[in-house]
């Protein structure tokens, strides 16, 4: 159990342990023997505390709540454009939060996304920043190929006419002809290819439309990108029926994708899978480790999104990321889970449109917006992982639910996952701290990010 520092409300936590104690601040980390612990614990209570130690998990909470206020009050100017070019996908996956169409459906609008680019584009210079460039979901980017070139051309000539670099990311089921995977492979600067694991897992959980097995198809994408030197993530999405598969998922994807990491998320519960059951918290985490650690042994990073120390981070709402989102219809939308303009203008998550020629955001909506999403819900003040965590998202959210009910499936996993990180990296500075006054301290973050 962790203590909270109530005296100052900075988050500084305490936890004891047998031989001795972990403090926290967001992104650092401190074990001090037992008899050192009560002693730390008071002068952390000082508005000056007196030992560098203190002094230091001060500001390291300082600057953690400084950055978790930048992200409400930091004007929103985003510097990647993230696109959902239809909501068409070649694959049947009965998860899909999306919920696409075999059937073609309508395009996003190239003129809105060129505008949209000069939008970002300004952002990027004026915050000397490189371009980001996101395909993603709402169905599979690759499946018009014309399209997806006119795309990526716009947005080539705006970044390059305004002197940026420009990162091409695109998110793939991976199941497309041979030559398109080839062109892929030039055209992007890394691809994120979907899979779930071993032939038995993928066909159940991610079929052709006709009910086929999409393995060979993936495998390949995968050989061919590596011919072609493209780094190459991929994306793991756990069911009940997988949760205790993770080691031979591990094992699979990293014999025969060989990706440089494999970012693995429990179901969302949405879309097709709105009311599916959710994995076993404590079979999805104590699976989860032991996955981590095969996959460490072939030099690739198992990771999950809801919860990471690394980063300061909330629910993955774009108005906290400086990220611009279009949907088919040309809108921009707040949120990841809207698939077209319609939508994200009946849930009132529309946050900008084209007019004039121009790309340009809706201020008052977004301000609104921020102040509803960004509050911590009461049960998450006293947690120790409030600052790196993405909560309830997507499962619930403050403006379809409310306050989110905790412990909720997330709430659980993520804890657990942020708890055994932490325990890790304080037996490994306990081996120090023995050797040293019976302190010892590291950081867990390199650098505060914004939310
Ligand atoms: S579901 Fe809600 S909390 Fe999550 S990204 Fe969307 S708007 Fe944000
Ligand atoms: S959702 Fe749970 S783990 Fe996350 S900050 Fe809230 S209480 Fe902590």
């Amino acid at each position: 159990m962790w203590l909270i520092n109530q005296e100052h409300q900075l988050p500084i936590f305490w936890q004891e342990g047998d031989a001795y104690s972990l403090f926290y601040a967001p992104g650092y980390l401190v074990v001090a023997a037992q008899t050192l612990a009560a002693g730390l614990w008071q002068d952390l209570q000082q508005p000056e505390p007196h030992t560098p130690t203190a002094r230091r998990l001060h500001q390291w909470a300082e600057t953690a709540v400084r950055a978790r206020q930048a992200a409400l009050t930091t004007p929103f100017a985003p510097v990647c454009l993230t696109l959902y070019l239809h909501t068409q996908c070649n694959l049947g996956c009965p998860y899909c939060y999306a919920d696409p169409s075999p059937r073609p459906t309508p395009r996003l609008e190239v003129t809105a996304v060129y505008a949209a680019a000069r939008l970002v584009a300004e952002n990027c210079c004026q915050q000397q920043r490189p371009f980001t460039l996101v395909c993603h979901g709402g169905g599979e980017p690759t499946l018009n190929q014309l399209h997806l070139a006119q795309v990526l051309a716009g947005v080539q000539a705006v970044a390059a006419a305004a002197g940026l670099s420009l990162f091409r990311y695109i998110a793939t089921n991976g199941v497309m002809p041979t030559a398109k995977a080839y062109w892929l492979a030039q055209q992007f600067d890394l691809v994120g290819l979907s899979c779930d694991g071993p032939a038995a897992i993928q066909s159940r959980q991610r079929p052709l439309v006709n009910g086929q097995g999409s393995t060979p198809y993936v495998e390949r994408t995968a050989r061919i990108l590596h011919e072609h030197q493209t780094p190459l993530h991929v994306r793991v999405t756990i069911t009940p029926f997988s949760v205790r598969q993770q080691v031979e998922i591990a094992e699979y994807i990293c014999r025969r994708l060989q990706p440089e990491e494999i970012h693995v998320e429990p179901v969302y519960h949405a879309g097709r899978a709105q009311t599916a059951v959710l994995p076993d918290t404590n079979q999805f985490v104590d699976h989860f480790l032991q996955a981590q650690q095969v996959a460490a042994t072939y030099g690739a990073r198992w990771l999950t999104s809801g919860s990471r120390l690394q980063e300061i981070h909330g629910p993955y709402c774009h108005l906290f990321r400086d990220v611009l989102h279009l949907v088919p219809g040309g809108a921009a939308t707040a949120c990841f889970k809207t698939g077209a303009s319609p939508q994200a203008g009946q849930q009132g998550l529309q946050i900008g449109q084209m007019g004039d020629g121009r790309f340009s955001l809706n201020r008052p909506r977004i301000t609104a917006l921020r102040q509803q999403l960004h509050p911590l819900p009461p049960s998450c003040r006293d947690c120790f992982n409030q600052y790196h965590c993405a909560r309830d998202c997507p499962d619930s959210c403050p403006l379809e639910d409310g306050e989110t009910a905790v412990p909720s499936f997330r709430c659980q996993v993520q804890k657990k996952l942020a708890q055994a990180q932490l325990t890790q990296m304080g037996v490994a500075l306990w081996a120090k701290a023995r050797v040293q006054d019976g302190i010892a301290e590291g950081r867990v973050m390199t650098e505060i990010m914004r939310l």
